[in-house]
């Protein structure tokens, strides 16, 4: 039975259709997919399975608006205008789209409203500001010529989005590409389309011209690669796993696209004895069970230097048996359903796998109830770095806990992963910190805390974790094309 949350929030689903040059429309083949509720297994709403031909039909609309509407010819402080305007309406509509994300991810409601909705806003607001700051230089060069940069966007941006934070996804690709000027073609996670889908018609309602956002459901090796091979499309925004990412690299050589990537992570997470160790189990549950642990920066490799690796993980077993799992809509609850069947099945398997292994299953390690797709807090002890359960991108609310010595041994065993995402470290030695922040291969490090997020910090992926960074000004570059004019000057 719904509760009076879950059925309010199943009222905001209004848009399934693709949103195609300002228009909702059905796919051209007419094909429908379910989207699933992860808490009931009950589907929520049919979405329009969009193909080829429909990825063609919002290329062209992106193309048209970028060089015959009145996008292209918009001052770049009228482009931040708009893009405050949308931040304003989420705003406005934080409650119904919190409501929306629990429904179609499973995430707890306190989540999807107290983080996922403000960093939405925040996000975009933030590139609102940025449309107006970029430009490009003069340049001293020989002989009698002036020279100079223009910073032009870089065309119809392809974004292609997972399901783990489908509204924040969104804000981290609109923001950057709208206010470089792009104009946009969107597939979000078959899984979880319905926010994405929302906010495209919010962005209507505030104003920005037909074409500029458009956005087709459907499933990545179609709608995902139709994008992908596209020659109308200038380049691809992709968060996801590295193998689609491989994929997709593949898949774009013929165009030359230009491609970013955000991937996953096996994140080292350092607690040293030094530290404040009830500040260190609190950031270390946060990182690794936050959204279910489908999160790419999970803390999944938490080192415990050997001295204080007993008491330290007391404190977890602890805090994992009196963490609230259940109905996502209920205000009280801490994890909600793993998105869907293939992701619980992927989490089940490595739980199977680390018990096999011979690491010590310290909580959790099975199903909760028999109805959505719950999973309990596990957390595995005497975890080595060759399990896989060590190596391997689990996704899952599974914690690895793995004891070290001292400073020299843990900065290559930090390193021993193909990803290099982020990291932790917790220490009060300031010099210890800072050395470790140069050592790690991760494109993030944290000190004394983990997932401190902020739309001004870049944020992206060393090695198998990505290419180019999400946020900050750093990502407007994702966006944008340096053009170099020379005028002779007489
Ligand atoms: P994917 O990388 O397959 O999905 C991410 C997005 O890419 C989805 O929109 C997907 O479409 C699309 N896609 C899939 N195949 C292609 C393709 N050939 N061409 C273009 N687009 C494509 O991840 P999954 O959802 O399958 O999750 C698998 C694993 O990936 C997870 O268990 C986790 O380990 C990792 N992951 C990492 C994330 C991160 O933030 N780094 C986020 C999500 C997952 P569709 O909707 O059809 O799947």
């Amino acid at each position: 039975m719904a509760t009076a949350l879950e059925s309010k929030a199943e009222k905001h689903v209004k848009h399934t259709e693709c949103f195609i040059g300002g228009q909702w429309q059905p796919a051209v083949s007419g094909k429908t997919f379910e989207t699933i509720n992860p808490a009931t297994e009950e589907v929520i709403a049919q979405v329009a399975e969009g193909e080829a031909a429909d990825i063609d039909l919002a290329a062209k609309a992106a193309r048209e608006a970028l060089e015959n509407g009145p996008w292209g010819e918009m001052d770049a402080r009228d482009r931040g205008r708009l893009i405050y305007q949308l931040a304003d309406r989420i705003e406005a509509e934080a409650e119904e789209l919190a409501a929306l994300e629990t429904l179609d991810n499973g995430k707890p409601i306190g989540e999807s409203s107290k983080v996922d909705v403000p960093l939405v806003v925040d996000c975009l607001r933030y590139y609102a500001g940025a449309a107006d700051k970029i430009q490009g230089e003069t340049i001293p060069v020989r002989g009698n010529y002036f020279t100079y940069t223009r910073r032009e966007p870089v065309g119809v941006a392809g974004q292609i989005i997972p399901w783990n934070f489908p509204m924040l996804m969104v804000a981290w690709k609109w923001g950057p590409a709208l206010a470089a000027g792009c104009t946009i073609v969107m597939k979000p996670a078959e899984q979880t389309p319905l926010s994405c889908l929302r906010l495209a018609a919010l962005a209507q309602k505030v104003g920005f011209p037909d074409g500029v956002i458009n956005v087709v459901p459907g499933f990545g090796p179609t709608a995902g690669s139709a994008l992908v091979k596209h020659l109308g499309v200038d380049k691809i925004a992709f968060t996801g796993e590295h193998t689609t990412a491989q994929t997709i690299q593949r898949e774009a050589a013929d165009t030359m696209k230009r491609l970013t990537f955000e991937l996953g992570g096996k994140s080292p997470n350092i607690v040293f004895a030094d530290a404040d160790l009830d500040a260190a189990a609190a950031g270390a549950h946060l990182g690794l069970y936050l959204n279910q642990g489908q999160c790419c920066c999970a803390g999944s490799r938490l080192f415990v230097q050997e001295s204080v690796y007993d008491s330290f993980v007391e404190r977890l077993i602890e805090m994992n048996q009196s963490r609230k799992v259940g109905d996502p809509f209920d205000a009280e609850t801490e994890q909600g359903p793993q998105v869907d069947k293939a992701q619980f099945d992927k989490v089940m398997k490595y739980i199977e796998l680390g018990k096999n292994e011979g690491a010590a299953c310290l909580t959790g390690g099975q199903r909760v109830g028999n109805r959505g797709y719950f999973i309990e807090p596990t957390l595995f002890g005497d975890v080595d770095d060759g399990m896989a359960i060590a190596q391997d991108e689990i996704f899952g609310p599974v914690m690895s806990v793995l004891k070290f010595k001292d400073v020299d041994e843990i900065v290559a065993r930090a390193n021993n992963t193909m990803y290099g995402l982020a990291a932790a470290v917790w220490t009060r030695d300031i010099g210890k910190a800072h050395h470790l922040a140069a050592k790690i291969r991760a494109g993030t490090v944290w000190v004394n805390c983990y997932d401190v997020f902020d739309a001004a910090a870049p944020f992206g992926g060393f090695k198998m974790s990505g290419i180019g960074r999400e946020l900050g000004m750093k990502a407007l570059e994702n966006y944008l094309e340096d053009k170099t004019v020379t005028l002779a000057l007489g």
